[in-house]
């Protein structure tokens, strides 16, 4: 079976693909737009619109980073509802049949052949586009270091979340140990933490895993609590913040 139509086009977008620094931004939870084949999943527009489809304004924090570092920046162009391109297709995440308050009816029972169509034509794309950029890098003599744009909604479970900006890593702490020690200052903007409001037990770093970790590459995700990047000009005072958080890192790995 097809799940994406010719005129849905590539599951996988790169911008600024010339970019001269070493920084790739991944945004897998970019999009909330479902392929039709696929209707609504049984949901409706409000659960639609929400965090479980997608990361709000985590595309917009993305693309004002690229453009500000020159950095090349991949995203996913389907939503994390049909495949969540940050968890390997044996996780229970990859197609949820639940996320948080919602049930997601269509992920139940889904037919072999149509999961198997979401991995092929959804999570593969993703997955060995980012792989072939990074290789192309390495091939031209070059160290990538990967960066995860993501956000989180500010209440989960009925609860309210302090964390404002959480900088999440697995075993290569190397470039967030750099960032929250560059956060760390009194008059600091934001409430930034590690591994907040997730950790690594959590699940959530596959991408970092698969192609940071193994590639021994210094890698780190970064989580935005989204009601602080609900319109573009807030997502680029939030970019600008990570990128003064970055610079220096980045700056002190090499
Ligand atoms: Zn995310």
């Amino acid at each position: 079976m097809r799940l994406l139509t010719e005129a849905e086009g590539p599951a996988v977008a790169i911008e600024n693909a010339e970019a001269k620094a070493d920084v790739i931004i991944v945004c897998e939870h970019a999009s909330r737009r479902l392929p039709a084949a696929l209707g609504t999943l049984g949901l409706d527009s409000p659960a639609l619109e929400s965090h479980i489809a997608w990361d709000p304004g985590a595309l917009d924090v993305a693309r004002f980073m690229a453009d500000g570092l020159d950095a090349t920046l991949i995203h996913q162009r389907f939503s994390r509802l049909a495949y969540d391109c940050n968890r390997p297709p044996q996780a229970e995440g990859a197609m949820p049949v639940a996320s948080e308050i919602y049930d997601i009816p269509g992920n139940r029972a889904m037919s072999s052949e149509e999961r198997q169509a979401r991995i092929e034509e959804i999570y593969i794309p993703f997955t060995s586009g980012l792989r072939d950029l990074i290789a192309e890098r390495r091939e031209a003599g070059r160290t990538p270091v990967l960066v995860t744009m993501h956000s989180f909604t500010p209440v989960y479970f009925g609860r309210t979340r302090t964390v404002e900006i959480g900088i999440l890593h697995d075993s290569d702490s190397r470039l967030a140990d750099r960032m929250l020690m560059a956060a760390d200052r009194p008059d600091s903007a934001y409430i930034v933490r590690r591994n907040e409001p997730y950790g690594p037990a959590d699940g959530v770093t596959h991408t970092l895993i698969q192609h940071g970790v193994k590639n021994g590459l210094a890698n780190v995700m970064i989580e935005v609590r989204n009601d602080l990047i609900r319109t573009e000009s807030a997502a680029r005072v939030v970019a600008g913040f990570l990128m003064g958080l970055l610079a220096p890192s980045l700056a002190d790995l090499r």
